[in-house]
């Protein structure tokens, strides 16, 4: 719409310039159509050169005359230059050299066709009396019409641009202003009227920072202003200052030279952002790092990270501490397998092969995988790892000393054999007591299934005890006690798993693995023997001192096997010798004489 409307003022221009020609001389009438013509196409384009091409033809066309042949060539070739013009600016704004290049086609395009039409013997004449002066006025009037025509579109692009730019600049949250050297404003956008607290960007005009902020802040802000301009380069600053509502605020400013165009300076730009949501973020992170630092620093465990290359990161002061011998390479950047092979040199961990390399890799592909690891220091001290991954491909270690707690384990551990020791020893005789002998004869038994071998059980009663306490009293029973055990221990002995117990009061049992029938029967009269020979008085039995009855079972390797009943029959031989005179030993299967 606005190429046809540039159209139809350019047709209206050459029906204007058509009915006023220039008087040449005798019956030459010329006139500025080809200027209007070529402008038409050179700045709207194919639909604005429609129209006045088709005027100037059919104008041309009415008036008629000897001369059409020689007008309707040269209307055609000045819009087709136009054309061809605008093709070549493509858009754009043309310069200057295309104006001179279209004035100079615009002057041909209405002169060329003389030389066509006339003979040469006139060529002379017509090119000084005619073409020359009218090809000037084509020029001119062309060069100055597309002149005057480049101004206005350089107008209105600048008109746009400048709108485009103000319209950023308002709506910029940042505050950008423009100050004299004095450092008055000059121009500012909303923004910063809001920050100063005026009302508009107007209210600010000529006003200097002093009449909006304390003294001290504006000096603050002018001497950052007359650095900058003594420097004559842009800065960047972080100012702070405490608002007309008492608010702390941050900025983040950029100030630079504002010069005219000799490069003379004649004030400076400011360009304000607001920083002090993001300083508050910055100092809570700075106060969060140095606590978890100092969480860190002080934890009791050493703690090292490590990037997915394996590289130290970051480590607490306790991670020196632990290895103090390869304390000096542990800093951000070594390589963990550096670490682990120096601390292997350098007799920190213990060597458990040939090949440092090896192990130093091995120790490395451990360290970095995720879990839970113990290991010893050469130092004797025992370290705990404990490895976590990260979602970047980080590693944490945490070293923990855990030297003290494995000390206390073991500790604990010998405690817990004494007292497991304790809690099967008979107090006064220090052999096995009931319990320790239950548990013994159940699992003997079962071994016994198991390697399909004989076992002896004895059970030996001391004879008329009850009278012996009665005449030599209950200590002097006690230590008969302890000596008839000492007796039968020696006797038995502890390889091949013989064992004696203190089966209840003053009866001892003893259980002999792998005995045949024969064999258990020896022993029981050997302790039976031995018992009297100890020849302790006893006044209260007919045979002087003290003895024992002795009954004897073999739980052969072919019998069934059933504890109860094995028990059974050593009470029953027992009773047996009881019953046979006492002193004497009674087999369940062969009974014998002592
Ligand atoms: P028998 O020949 O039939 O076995 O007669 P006995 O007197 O030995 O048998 P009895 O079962 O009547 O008596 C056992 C005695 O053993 C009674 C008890 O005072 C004594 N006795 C049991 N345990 C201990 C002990 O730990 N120390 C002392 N001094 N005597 C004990
Ligand atoms: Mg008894
Ligand atoms: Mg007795």
């Amino acid at each position: 719409m606005r190429s046809l409307t540039f159209g139809v003022v350019m047709s209206v221009g050459v029906l204007a310039v058509m009915a006023l020609p220039f008087h040449f001389r005798e019956g030459v009438y010329l006139d500025t159509r080809y200027t209007f013509l070529a402008l038409s196409g050179f700045f709207a384009g194919p639909w604005a050169a429609v129209l006045p091409l088709l005027t100037a033809i059919a104008r041309r066309i009415a008036i008629g005359g000897t001369g059409l042949s020689i007008a309707l060539p040269h209307i055609v070739a000045a819009t087709t230059f136009g054309l061809v013009g605008h093709k070549f600016a493509r858009n754009h704004i043309p310069s200057f050299k295309m104006l001179i290049v279209l004035a100079c086609a615009v002057a041909a395009s209405g002169t060329l066709g003389f030389y066509w039409a006339l003979p040469p013997q006139i060529w002379w004449q017509v090119t000084t009396g005619t073409v020359l002066p009218f090809a000037a006025i084509l020029f001119g009037a062309t060069l100055l019409s597309a002149g005057a025509l480049t101004q206005e579109l350089h107008r209105h692009t600048a008109t746009i641009e400048n709108r485009i730019y103000r319209a950023i600049i308002e709506a910029l949250p940042d505050c950008l202003n423009a100050k004299d050297v004095a450092g008055r404003f000059i121009v500012a956008n909303p923004a910063t009227a809001k920050l100063m607290g005026a009302k508009t960007s107007a209210d600010l005009q000529g006003k200097t920072d002093a009449d909006f902020y304390p003294a001290e802040t504006a000096e603050t802000f002018r001497r950052a202003e007359i650095e900058m301009m003594a420097k004559g380069e842009p800065i960047r600053i972080r100012q702070n200052f405490i608002r007309n509502d008492g608010q702390e605020t941050w900025l983040s400013t950029l100030k630079a030279p504002l010069r005219d165009e000799f490069g003379n300076l004649i004030g400076l730009i400011t360009h304000n952002k607001e920083v002090t949501e993001q300083r508050h973020l910055e100092l809570a992170l700075t106060e969060t790092r140095a606590r978890l630092e100092s969480a860190i620093s002080s934890m009791a465990d050493g703690l090292a990270m490590f990037d997915s290359e394996g590289r130290l990161v970051y480590q607490n002061e306790k991670h020196g501490d632990l290895f103090p011998l390869t304390a000096d390479l542990r800093k951000p950047g070594i390589h963990l397998r550096d670490i682990v092979k120096a601390s292997l040199e350098r007799g920190e961990i213990p060597m458990t092969g040939e090949c440092v390399d090896k192990l130093a890799d091995q120790t490395v592909h451990a360290l970095l995988s995720p879990g839970d690891r113990t290991f010893p220091l050469t130092n004797g001290r025992w370290v705990e790892t404990r490895t976590r991954l990260a979602g970047n491909g980080s590693t944490t270690i945490v070293f923990s000393d855990i030297t003290e707690n494995r000390q206390r384990e073991q500790e604990l551990c010998k405690l817990n054999a004494r007292l497991a020791a304790l809690a099967d020893t008979d107090g006064l005789t220090g052999v096995a007591n009931r319990r320790a002998f239950d548990r013994a004869i159940e699992e003997l038994t079962k071994g016994a299934n198991r390697q399909a071998r004989d076992v002896g059980l004895l059970m030996i009663d001391v004879d008329h005890f009850k009278a012996f306490n009665d005449t030599y009293g209950h200590p002097a029973g006690d230590q008969c006690l302890r000596r008839v055990a000492e007796t039968i221990a020696s006797l038995i002995g502890t390889s091949s798993g013989a064992m004696l117990a203190r089966y209840g009061g003053e009866e001892f049992a003893v259980i002999l693995p792998g005995m045949s029938a024969t064999e258990t029967i020896e022993v029981a009269q050997w302790i039976c023997r031995a018992l009297r020979d100890l020849a302790i008085d006893h006044v209260g039995s007919d045979k002087g001192v003290v003895t024992a009855s002795v009954g004897a079972t073999t739980w052969l390797e072919t019998s069934t096997r059933d504890v109860g009943q094995f028990l059974r029959r050593a009470d029953q031989a027992l009773y047996e010798a009881k019953s046979a005179g006492r002193s004497c030993v009674r087999g369940l299967n062969r009974p014998r004489a002592a």
